[in-house]
C-alpha cells in the first residue's frame, strides 16, 4: 500500500513520495508544510557548499525557568541540532553568502539569546567578508518566554546588526516561511532590503489567539503573506519550487551580472 501523509491544509491524503518530491508542498491545495533547516539547505544552496559556524552555541537557563533545560535537551534529541538555527557560509548559484535558517521543530524556532547571537554573528561575519546575508525565518513563537527580557533584547541587538551590515553597503534578503510571528517578525525579519515569503505564510506580531485573549477579532486572511504583499510589506510571494531560481536571479542582479530568464 502507498504510504500517505495527511495535508495540514486540506486534510487530504497525499502519497509520501510525491509529498517529499515536491518539497512538502501539497499537490492538491498548495499548502507549504514546514521544512527542517537541513531540508531548507538542500532546497536552496549549492550541494556541498554549506560551511557551518557557531555550531557550539547553547542556551543556558539563567532564569531558573522550570523544566527549560529538560525541554532543550528533548529538542536536541528530536532534531539532532544543538540549537534552533543553522548558520554558516554557503553558495547559491555560485554566489557566496552568509545564511541562517531557523528550524521550527526546535521550540518553534523561537528567538532566545542563542538565536539572537547567531543572527548577529551572521551579519558581523558578512561585514568582515563583504557578503550578502540570507535569513530564512520560521518562528511561530517569536521571542522566547523562557528567557524573559533577555529574549526581547535580541530584537534590538539583531536590528542593530542588520543596520551595521546595511551601513557597510551590503545586501540582506529576508525569506519568511510559515509561521513567523512576534519578536522575530518585529525585528530582523522585517528589515531585509528584499523581503520574500512563501505562499500562505502567516506573518504578524500578535496572532489570532493572542488577540482573541483580549477580546479582539480579526479576519483570518489579515496576517497572510498575500495580504502583506498587497499592503506593501513584502516584495514578493514565491512558491517553494521557484525560490532557488529567484534567489540566483536576485544575487546575480546584485553582482551586476546580465539578467537571465531561466533562473539557472
Ligand atoms: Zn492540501
Amino acid at each position: 500500500m502507498t504510504e500517505t501523509v495527511s495535508c495540514q491544509g486540506c486534510s487530504q491524503a497525499v502519497p509520501r513520495a510525491l509529498f517529499e518530491e515536491r518539497w512538502k508542498v501539497c499537490p492538491k491545495c498548495g499548502y507549504h508544510h514546514p521544512l527542517t533547516a537541513q531540508e531548507r539547505l538542500e532546497l536552496l544552496v549549492d550541494p556541498g557548499s554549506f560551511e557551518e559556524f557557531d555550531a557550539d552555541l547553547y542556551s543556558v537557563d539563567f532564569l531558573n525557568f522550570p523544566r527549560y533545560l529538560e525541554r532543550l535537551e528533548a529538542y536536541r534529541k528530536e532534531t539532532g541540532l544543538p540549537s534552533e538555527m543553522l548558520t554558516g557560509y554557503a553558495q547559491v548559484g555560485g554566489h557566496r553568502l552568509v545564511i541562517g535558517i531557523t528550524d521550527m521543530r526546535f521550540n518553534m524556532g523561537s528567538m532566545g539569546s542563542v538565536v539572537g547571537e547567531k543572527i548577529t554573528r551572521c551579519f558581523e561575519r558578512a561585514i568582515e567578508g563583504r557578503l550578502p546575508v540570507l535569513i530564512v525565518s520560521g518562528s511561530g513563537a517569536g521571542a522566547r518566554m523562557y528567557e524573559g527580557t533577555v529574549a526581547l533584547m535580541q530584537m534590538a541587538k539583531t536590528s542593530a546588526a542588520v543596520r551595521r551590515h546595511h551601513e557597510a553597503g551590503l545586501f540582506y534578503i529576508s525569506l519568511i516561511t510559515h509561521p513567523t510571528m512576534g519578536g522575530t517578525a518585529a525585528s530582523f525579519v522585517s528589515l531585509g532590503h528584499v523581503i520574500l515569503a512563501e505562499p500562505g505564510a502567516m506573518i504578524g506580531f500578535a496572532g489570532a489567539r493572542a488577540r482573541a485573549a483580549i477580546g479582539e477579532r480579526m479576519p483570518p486572511e489579515l496576517q497572510t503573506a498575500e495580504s502583506l504583499l498587497k499592503h506593501g510589506m513584502l516584495d514578493a510571494v514565491i512558491p517553494r519550487e521557484r525560490l532557488r531560481p529567484a534567489l540566483i536571479w536576485l544575487l546575480g542582479f546584485l553582482a551586476g551580472e546580465p539578467p537571465t530568464t531561466d533562473g539557472k
